[in-house]
């Protein structure tokens, strides 16, 4: 593909995000060039399950503020509000449907925080996939096919190494193919919608509160980070981020997400202690639980830990199987293939599962048992487990191992409610925005669909705003040779 020398929009990083602003900036009269680091576009978007969510109403700020910890200033999130109720038309305009979530279906998951101000508001949405696709696959299809039915260029393969600056604004950015060096020239503006950094275990271990394994893309190393501070952005929301519990194998550089589809399950540390309320945790927030340590025991007891559960959960469905990486692996339907891999552990009794599992005997056994008197009482009164989810855990027990792992983390460049990179200070630096996870507006806790939202919602007002720029540019220029 031939690299233009200037445009008016250079979009940075080909995911939801990328995919928008492309499309905003584009259809609002810019002309616009997307590279992309990886050798294919669709970043998280493919790997996720394709949930979208909005709030509205006049509360609609104050549940957002609330999920955020004040930590997202007001016209951030109210522009974030105004564009979420538009998403779905947006993606109907682009020929992909969302449909209603049956939050019912969803019990224990959904809503995410029912008790907080504003949560009446919240509405489920997913989008409808068609033929085998997954809902993300879905997305991206479609968001992907908008781009190119637009005739708008990606050049894939092309990482973006540096920005490039005049002043005190960005022009333009230095892409790196194929070996060569090449500048690009942005007369209006550069999108980072370039990720997070949670594929980089140096800045996991730097800015996380947890020794994470990554579960998603494997393209998000932290290059918004070190471009946007050498534009001279401040950064925000750096501790912030979601995961799953995953699990680990050697042969797989990414981890896979684990999920229990029955109740009969509990987690248990490497002292083969209970330490959680395993069901009562927002479905992205369960991390929150491996976050605290115990003096007794060097570092966190707690990872890696272990999820046993019992034959009903076994056969309920894939561990692995809702979302998440690697592609290349099909998880086995009922856990047998993994069982008979040795990923997953199983023992006829307590004893025996300690001993396939290196876990302390008495300890389990002690856990099992106040675990079996808990059920009978109908009464988790260590941990507060709702009685529904309290059902007996009856052999044969399984356990697989489980270490934190992260879908995306929230951290980035800071910006205001147009999407322009802002330094510390609060000025905006010229020429540079930013979308998505690429300094993501959720300050602490994440809302259910609120990755691909506010990639949609923020790379849209990121291109309509590099795109209004470049004519603001043709008009300044024009009066300015008018002048003359
Ligand atoms: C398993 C999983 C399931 C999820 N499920 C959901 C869900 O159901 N609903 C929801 O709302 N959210 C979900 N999420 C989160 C959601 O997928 C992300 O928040 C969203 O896709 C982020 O989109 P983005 O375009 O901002 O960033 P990304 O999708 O991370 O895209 C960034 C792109 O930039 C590229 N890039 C990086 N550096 C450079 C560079 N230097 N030059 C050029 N390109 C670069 C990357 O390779 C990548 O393609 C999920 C995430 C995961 C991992």
């Amino acid at each position: 593909m031939t690299l233009p020398a200037e445009v008016d929009v250079l979009v940075v990083g080909f995911g939801a995000a990328g995919a928008a602003a492309a499309i905003a900036a584009h259809d609002a009269g810019a002309s616009v060039f997307v590279v992309e680091k990886t050798a294919c576009g669709g970043g998280n978007c493919t790997h996720s399950g394709g949930f979208l969510f909005d709030v509205d109403g006049p509360r609609a700020f104050e549940y957002l503020d609330t999920l955020c910890f004040g930590k997202t200033e007001r016209p951030v999130l109210e522009a974030f509000a105004h564009g979420l109720v538009e998403v779905p038309d947006f993606l109907l305009s682009l020929g992909g449907s969302t449909a209603p979530v049956d939050v019912e279906a969803f019990g224990g998951m959904l809503p995410s925080w029912p008790h907080f101000p504003g949560a009446e508001h919240v509405r489920y949405r997913q989008f409808v996939p068609v033929a085998d696709e997954r809902p993300g696959e879905g997305l991206w299809r479609v968001l992907e096919g908008a781009v190119r039915a637009r005739g708008i260029p990606v050049a894939l393969a092309t990482p973006v190494v540096e920005l490039m600056t005049e002043g005190d604004g960005v022009t333009g950015a230095t892409i790196e193919q194929a070996g060569m060096r090449r500048r690009i020239g942005a007369r209006a503006g550069v999108v980072l919608a370039s990720g997070s950094f949670e594929a980089d275990s140096e800045l996991r271990d730097t800015y996380l509160p947890l020794p994470l394994v990554s579960v998603g893309h494997q393209g998000n190393t932290g290059d918004t980070l070190r471009l946007a501070q050498a534009a001279g952005a401040s950064l925000w929301h750096m501790s912030a981020f979601f995961g799953w519990l995953a699990f680990v194998h050697p042969d797989y550089p990414v981890g896979f997400t684990l999920d229990v589809h029955a109740p009969s399950f509990i987690y248990v540390d490497g002292d083969g202690r209970r330490f959680t309320d395993e069901t009562g945790w927002e479905v992205h927030d369960r991390l929150r639980a491996l976050t605290t340590y115990l003096p007794r025991r060097r570092n966190r007891p707690r990872v890696p830990g272990w999820i046993i559960f019992g034959e009903a959960a076994r056969r309920a469905g894939p561990l692995h199987g809702i979302v998440g990486t690697p592609d290349d692996y099909a998880w086995s339907p009922d856990n047998s293939a993994e069982l008979e891999a040795g990923w997953i552990k199983r023992g006829s009794d307590a004893a025996e599962l300690a001993t396939a599992t290196g876990l302390d005997p008495a300890a389990l056994q002690a856990t099992l048992a106040d675990y079996a008197a808990a059920v009978n009482r109908r009464a988790d009164q260590e941990f507060g487990r709702s009685a529904a989810t309290l059902v007996p855990l009856l052999p044969p027990l399984y356990a697989i191992p489980f270490m934190p792992g992260v879908a995306t983390a929230s951290g980035g460049p800071r910006r205001d409610a147009q999407g322009r990179v802002l330094r510390p200070g609060g000025a905006p630096v010229p020429g540079l925005f930013a979308a998505g996870a690429a300094g993501s507006i959720w300050g602490h806790l994440t809302e259910h669909g609120g990755g691909l939202t506010d990639a949609i919602v923020f790379g849209r007002i990121a291109g309509r705003q590099a795109a209004a720029r470049a004519s603001r540019l043709v008009t300044t220029a024009t009066t300015a040779e008018g002048a003359t």
